[in-house]
């Protein structure tokens, strides 16, 4: 019997995070990983000659050591060491046909703003306006920290009434208040896709503090794809004395007589601690939890949760440079309507579709005369049609590849095609097998109506209620991303650390 302060299972963005922190504070932590190599989302696979990203197309929240973002500080204060990469365009963003539109953003606040200017001429001081609504927010969250999350109503509406007219609206609800002009309207939505929720069903507040951080901070990647990111943290774990072991699935989840955790079981062996921190999203938790009687909250919680969208993706290792190609963009959003509740209902058959070519950020990031393009289009694991059989599977992979890449090669006007080396092709099912998640979700639920971030952070001290086990990463309270699951993972392993070790 083996017994440790902390057990942290899953070794992706959450739980790497969380244990880097506990071990850093002298907590003797276990990390459980199932496959034989850390990150979840974020490592990177290798076809020939070219190592690819699997997942990561920007990491928000970074900024620099002049300017630390959330990001740069989790990292820097753990002394994870990354070699950080920016890129100072947003997006290209191209809607095909009739009133379509051709529109590149830059990053920060004085150039996106001319870049809307220059898109929709008249539409800046709205624009701001919208933008300068995330300070108006961040100024009203600061107090309530500062009030400890009891705050004075009277000081909320007299001092922060613009947050509390935007907290409860959709980012559709608050563009259409400000009279936002429609062709403004889609070019400054064109992420939402990054949060898997259309803007009529998305949280303003939400919405504005992801664009807002790639704005400010502009996109950041680390140069040698996010597998860097998940080595970093491992270093700091093995550095700090703690314990990872791969190969290793969390099979059944151990309870104490009163309900409370006790620990896990993987490879058939009984591991035990005082806390077990679950980077697993609860569904999969409480399936393999036998022999205890759950709260029933959290089981209801599980069980009415939507499940978030996941994607499918194209990698493909191009025999010729992105300059040979033509290939001049890191970041293209390819739609035929730029209105996101069309592009959601249409989704991976004629929705949006995201073209990164990496080289044009980290020029060596494959050999020398090749380039790597990455597509990701939308989609639910449900949406696979029902009636697909294995033997059609790879089929179904390679059209849906073709046609991204076809169409691709029409709107640019580049050769695509005859310069294929290396091809891998990614759908719900392969991330519901890599990752374990439920219909391949790779955004946990979706962050959305009741379930949308605000009532996630108001309902914190309600939900989760077996004592010892708390949940981090992109299923957690901020929802889906890099940046999200590495908060959740900090904050939590600080939780931790705080209830076993107090304030010493
Ligand atoms: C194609 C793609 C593109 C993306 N693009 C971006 C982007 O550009 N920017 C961004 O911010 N986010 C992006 N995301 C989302 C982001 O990657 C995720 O939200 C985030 O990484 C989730 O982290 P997590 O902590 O929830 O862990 P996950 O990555 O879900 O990892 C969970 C880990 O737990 C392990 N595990 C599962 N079950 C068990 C078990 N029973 N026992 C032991 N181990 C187990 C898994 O093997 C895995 O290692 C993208 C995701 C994908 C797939």
């Amino acid at each position: 019997m083996s017994n440790y302060d902390v057990i942290v299972v899953g070794a992706g963005n959450g739980g790497l995070m969380a244990a880097a922190n506990t071990s850093k504070a002298g907590l003797k932590t276990l990390l459980l990983e199932k496959h034989n190599l850390p990150g979840g989302c974020a490592t990177s696979f290798r076809r020939g000659r070219f190592e690819f990203e699997p997942s990561l197309h920007e990491l928000c929240g970074v900024g620099t050591k002049e300017q630390p973002g959330e990001i740069f500080g989790l990292f820097d204060e753990l002394g994870a060491k990354v070699d950080w990469r920016y890129e100072d365009t947003m997006y290209r963003t191209i809607v095909k046909g009739e009133n379509g539109y051709d529109v590149t953003v830059k990053a920060k606040r004085e150039p996106f703003y001319d870049s809307m200017e220059e898109a929709v001429p008249g539409c800046r001081e709205k624009v701001k306006a919208f933008i300068e609504l995330n300070d108006k927010v961040d100024e009203a969250l600061a107090y309530v920290d500062r009030k400890k999350g009891n705050p004075n109503p009277l000081v909320m509406v007299l001092k922060h009434s613009d947050f509390m007219r935007v907290c409860a609206h959709s980012t559709e609800e608050i563009l259409d208040a400000l009279e936002m002009p429609d062709k403004a309207k889609k070019i400054l939505t064109t992420y939402w896709g990054y949060l898997g929720v259309p803007t009529d069903e998305l949280n303003c507040m939400h919405f504005l503090s992801m664009l807002t951080s790639y704005m400010d901070n502009c996109a950041a990647m680390p140069y040698k794809r996010s597998h860097e990111l998940s080595l970093a943290l491992c270093d700091v774990i093995y550095k700090n004395g703690g314990e990872i072991r791969y190969n290793s699935e969390v099979t059944e989840f151990l309870y104490n007589e009163d309900g409370s955790i006790a620990g896990v079981v993987a490879n058939g062996e009984k591991l035990y601690a005082k806390e077990v921190v679950s980077n697993v999203i609860a569904n999969n938790v409480f399936t393999r939890s036998k022999g205890v009687k759950l709260p029933e909250r959290d089981v209801k919680l599980a069980k009415s949760r939507e499940f978030g969208i996941s994607v499918a993706t194209v990698y493909l290792g191009l025999d010729k440079s992105a300059e040979e190609l033509g290939i001049k963009d890191y970041t293209v959003f390819i739609a035929n309507n730029g209105d996101p509740r069309t592009q959601d209902d249409n989704r991976v058959n004629d929705g949006f579709y995201i073209v990164n070519c990496l080289n044009n950020v980290i020029p060596d990031s494959s050999p020398e005369g090749t380039c790597t393009l990455f597509f990701t289009t939308l989609i639910y694991g449900s949406d696979l049609p029902k009636d697909l059989k294995p033997q059609d599977y790879k089929k179904y992979k390679n059209d849906l590849a073709e046609r991204l890449i076809l169409d691709y090669e029409k709107t640019m006007g580049v050769n695509v095609m005859d310069h294929i080396e290396e091809i891998s092709v990614a759908t719900p099912v392969t991330f519901a097998r890599y990752l374990g998640t439920p219909d391949g979700t790779i955004y946990g639920y979706k962050n959305a109506g009741w379930d949308n971030v605000i009532m996630r952070t108001t309902a914190q001290g309600k939900d989760n209620n077996v004592k010892g086990l708390s949940f981090v990463g992109g299923h957690g309270v901020r929802g889906d991303g890099y940046s999200s699951a590495y908060s959740t993972g900090a904050t939590q392993g600080k939780v931790v650390v705080k209830k076993l070790k107090g304030d010493k």
